[in-house]
């Protein structure tokens, strides 16, 4: 495990956890998975990497006049079930071997929900702490014209991810328009109300994380009210999560930014702390007596909500881990090595893939209402993504419980069947 020192937009370094091989712990997951189900090898063959992938340089003027070159990616992980989705990251730690496992990520979501989607992510290399709003402009429409003969509504449909947001999709949406000629408002979701944007997109991601640790405080009969929870990363996800649960009667003992992390066992005041967050969720520098990230991880609570980047949780640390449960929010959070700890340890893991679902879930709704043309109550979403998470959820407990498995591995048996089913379909392989 590597770090990495970020300076965020008023020059305060940090460090970041680099995760280390996302793709190969996608694979071994994989494998796992194809195993149980006793799929031939080529099945393994055709979902270990994506179908399609593209490297860019983005060439963008920045406002002292020098011309810096960004690299940009998407990954389209398989389209035997319909167009690909996900989204497009814009970070320093950004790799070609993260955006392919990010884009198989997205294939499970999409199957565990039953969307008729595949997978497909984005992801830019660059430090948007540090970037004013017109390079971030410059740079967003760069990398739709670098990408814009493999995109498209029926072809593979963009969304924001970490450090992207509505405006940015805006501009991404415009830059389309002017090359395809024609308003396609459902080539990207995730876009602002006024552009065909969804009610409940902004914060479907934590709504459906919320439903989630519902679910799971009914199936191990705990009341949520009597729950202590860590929320590690106080963007869009992790803010409005706390919030969720902290408006349900949960006690949130600890939050986090990029700069550090906060921890009361008496509970934090979370809408102060998001009236008072700024644009990239940092919220910590209120606080004197600030801990690291990864000593906010070992503080005890009853569930433990990794929502800030992939690689939190690893061998190094899960043994020191003091929660009962760990929800999964964002992609990737916990190694597979750490899983394993986890397993023994009897400590309960949620699946990324499964738990954050509720982004994708809403994106397509925003999808079905600009193809319809039709737009939706915020109720309405909001009931079609609880139903959704819901069934998902008994799905992969089911399933967990047929084979005997974890729930990351029955959260992957059900997203490759539905893989495997589509390309057999096809005529793609024979199984
Ligand atoms: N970036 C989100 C994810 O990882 C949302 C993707 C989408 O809405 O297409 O699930």
């Amino acid at each position: 495990m590597k770090t990495s020192t970020v300076k965020t937009n008023n020059n305060i370094e940090s460090k970041e956890i680099v995760h280390d091989n996302p793709l190969l712990e996608f694979q071994s997951i994989l494998k796992d998975a194809i195993q149980i189900l006793n799929h031939p090898t080529v099945v393994y063959e055709l979902l270990k990497e994506p179908i399609r992938f593209l490297e860019v340089r983005i060439p963008v003027r920045m406002d002292d006049n020098s011309t810096k070159v960004f690299y940009g990616y998407r990954a389209q992980h398989n389209d035997a079930t319909g167009p690909t989705k996900g989204g497009i990251r814009f970070h320093p730690n950004v790799t070609p071997e993260e955006v392919k496992a990010l884009s198989a990520w997205m294939s499970m979501k999409c199957g565990i929900t039953g969307l008729p989607y595949g997978g497909a992510k984005g992801g830019i290399i660059c430090d948007p702490r540090t970037m004013s709003l017109r390079e971030l402009e410059a740079l967003s429409r760069g990398y739709v014209r670098a990408i814009s003969q493999i995109v498209g509504p029926t072809k593979d449909i963009p969304a924001p991810d970490v450090y992207t947001n509505s405006q940015i999709m805006a501009w991404m949406l415009d830059e389309y328009d002017h090359i395809r000629e024609f308003d396609s408002p459902s080539f990207i979701t995730g876009k602002p109300i006024a552009l065909g944007g969804s009610k409940g997109r902004e914060t479907a991601t934590s709504k459906g994380l919320f439903y989630i640790t519902q679910l799971i405080s009914e199936l191990l009969q705990i009341s949520l009210k009597d729950m202590k929870i860590i929320v590690q990363g106080f963007g869009n996800v992790g803010s409005y999560l706390a919030l969720y649960l902290h408006q349900l009667g949960a006690k949130v003992v600890g939050i986090s930014d990029v700069l550090g992390g906060v921890y009361d066992e008496n509970g934090l005041d979370i809408p102060y702390l998001i009236e008072k967050r700024d644009s990239f969720g940092v919220v910590s520098n209120l606080f004197n007596n600030t801990i690291s990230n990864m000593e906010l991880l070992e503080k005890e609570c009853d569930v433990l909500i990794p929502a800030a980047l992939g690689g939190q949780i690893t061998e190094s640390n899960a043994d020191n881990l003091k929660c009962k449960i760990v929800v999964e929010a964002a992609n990737g959070p916990t190694t597979g090595e750490a899983a394993k700890i986890l397993a023994e340890r009897e400590i309960l893991v949620v699946p990324d893939i499964l738990a954050n679902s509720g982004g994708v879930i809403v994106s397509y709704f925003e999808w079905c209402q600009n193809n319809q043309g039709y737009y939706w109550t915020e109720e309405e979403v909001d009931q079609k993504l609880k139903e959704k998470m819901t069934t998902s959820f008994w799905k992969v407990v089911e399933t967990s419980k047929k084979y005997n498995v974890s729930l990351k591995v029955a959260a992957y048996i059900i997203g490759i069947d539905t893989l495997v089913e589509s390309s057999r379909l096809r005529g793609w392989i024979t199984v």
